[in-house]
């Protein structure tokens, strides 16, 4: 009996290494067309490709963003029939900014839309997609749909209108189309089609309300599959999130592959190494400067600050400073209302951040915590600082430095000695982020609004704090699924990232693309 399933499995094994030995020979053979300019051959090829998947397995994987990139996350699962789930609809940014904007596939097969968390490059394309016809549901978590509306609400300002009515109006659309679902649940889509489509919400431990998807697919012919969407995946032990579990298991596992080739330093070493650097920062009493997202790593390293100040609140942090006289300024309005949305949704936080509120203290809204809303107070603190170079730690947006309220603390202190710039979060090629980080200790300059400034300021990198998972992450992840799937497909990574993290998912399992 043994022998027999081992020979099934040698089999099986065989038929799924062929059928990609084919699937690759008409990839190659695509890309030695494309270099000949040959589109309309190209195209045929892929769709070839994708039919061939299609007949096999009773569904297809299409990407519209994020095959091989960070930003931009679009996927479509779609259904013999012709009915297709997007997942996310995220915007470009960085180098791949330069990619189409608008939404330049069909929207109106689509059954419907799932987002797997607010982070913009994966709901800044929503927009565009409403433009484009689509009228069918959004699911996500309902932490999604309370954050949702405030993310778009800057998206449209900074890229559409700052019309507050049409802004509204366009918000109302948004929420009559939202289904927000509880996790762990399934949920029967309406796919116009004979073959059947469940999905469920998993916590991803990435952002509040971040979700892996389930997708559950029975065709009319009795074949089913079971596809996995990863969308962004967290470190566990992120401050205030539960840890994402790893799911029962899947055929295909669409997984994002960021930290592919990167391992993070643990919660306790990145905790001792904030706080080294936050001692060391402040010895010359300069300003230390945090470019984060105003979503996700700015309430974290909010909550790990205050942790800090809690635990050294008989020490000093520097000379005649201490740590309980630490100031915080957050200067972001965004990152101030996500703070806030956060603190009303602490029934999703985790048990050990639900024991510090039970202990009494305000991990998000602490004491030496200063936020600063109007663009006056914000350009009066810039120029206060620069001058008086309090020591404080300043955290600001946008979290690659490509706008935002940072920018203006960048110029007026980059080129200070005095100033520490602390990097918590991954920073996409072509940004100023990306520039200071790898140029700032070789005495490089970064453009800023079209101007050259030399970087003095000391550069510093924590890992760990971007919420995502790293390498041994995301392999525990397929590795920890008791029925390990047959098919990773990478996604949401550079390609030195893809290929490290393929060479140790090939050791589990049967393909990796
Ligand atoms: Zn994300």
């Amino acid at each position: 009996m043994y022998c027999l399933q081992n020979t099934r499995l040698k089999i099986y094994r065989y038929i799924s290494v062929l059928n990609y030995r084919i699937f690759y020979f008409f990839k190659l053979t695509s890309l030695s067309i494309k270099k000949h300019n040959h589109s309309v051959a190209v195209i045929f090829l892929e769709k070839l490709i994708q039919d061939h998947t299609m007949s096999k397995t009773g569904y297809k994987l299409i990407h519209h963003g994020a095959r091989h990139s960070v930003t931009g996350s679009c996927h479509e699962l779609q259904l013999r029939g012709g009915s297709g789930l997007l997942i996310d609809c995220g915007l470009f940014q960085g180098r791949e900014a330069g990619e189409q904007l608008e939404v330049n596939f069909a929207v109106d097969h689509l059954c419907g839309l799932v987002l797997t968390h607010v982070h913009i490059d994966h709901v800044g394309r929503l927009p565009y997609l409403l433009a484009a016809g689509f009228k069918g549901p959004i699911y996500c978590s309902q932490p999604t749909a309370m954050l949702l509306p405030t993310v778009l609400e800057d998206a449209l300002k900074i890229s559409f209108t700052r019309e507050r009515r049409k802004i509204r109006h366009f918000l109302e659309i948004i929420e009559n189309q939202l289904h927000p679902l509880e996790y762990n649940n399934w949920h029967l889509i309406d796919t116009k089609a004979k073959d059947s489509l469940e999905i469920r919400l998993q916590p991803a431990g990435h952002i509040l309300g971040s979700a892996y998807l389930e997708c559950r697919i029975k065709t009319s012919t009795g074949q089913s599959a079971r596809i996995l969407f990863s969308g962004d995946l967290g470190a566990p032990y992120a401050p205030l999130l539960p840890a994402p579990k790893p799911p029962y298991g899947a055929d295909l596992v669409v997984l994002e592959s960021t930290y592919g080739n990167r391992q993070h330093e643990s919660r306790k070493e990145r905790k001792e190494k904030l706080q080294r650097m936050i001692e060391l920062a402040l010895q010359d009493r300069g300003v230390i400067l945090i470019p984060a997202f105003s979503i996700g790593r700015t309430q974290e390293l909010l909550y790990e600050i205050e942790e800090l100040i809690h635990r050294n609140r008989q020490r000093f942090a520097a000379r005649n400073l201490p740590w309980e006289e630490l100031e915080i300024i957050l200067d972001s309005p965004l990152a101030s209302r996500f703070t806030k949305l956060y603190r009303e949704l602490q029934p999703f936080w985790d048990a050990e951040a639900k024991g510090t509120l039970k202990r009494g203290r305000k991990p998000l809204a602490f004491e030496q915590l200063t936020t600063i809303d109007n663009h006056q107070d914000h350009l009066h603190t810039v120029d206060y600082l620069k001058r008086k170079a309090r020591p404080c730690i300043v955290i600001a947006a946008s979290g690659m430095c490509s706008g935002g309220r940072i920018v203006n603390y960048l110029k007026a202190m980059i080129g200070d000695p005095r100033t520490d710039i602390l990097f918590s979060g991954y920073q996409a090629s072509g940004t100023p982020g990306r520039a200071i980080q790898k140029y700032g200790h070789r005495g490089g300059y970064v453009i800023l609004d079209d101007k050259r400034y030399d970087i003095r300021a000391r550069i510093h990198t924590i890992s760990g704090y971007s919420a995502h998972a790293d390498q041994r992450n995301l392999v525990n992840f397929i590795k920890r699924m008791r029925k390990t799937p047959q098919h990773v497909r990478l996604v949401h990574g550079e390609s030195d990232a893809q290929q490290v993290l393929r060479k140790q998912l090939e050791q589990l399992v049967i393909t990796v693309d």
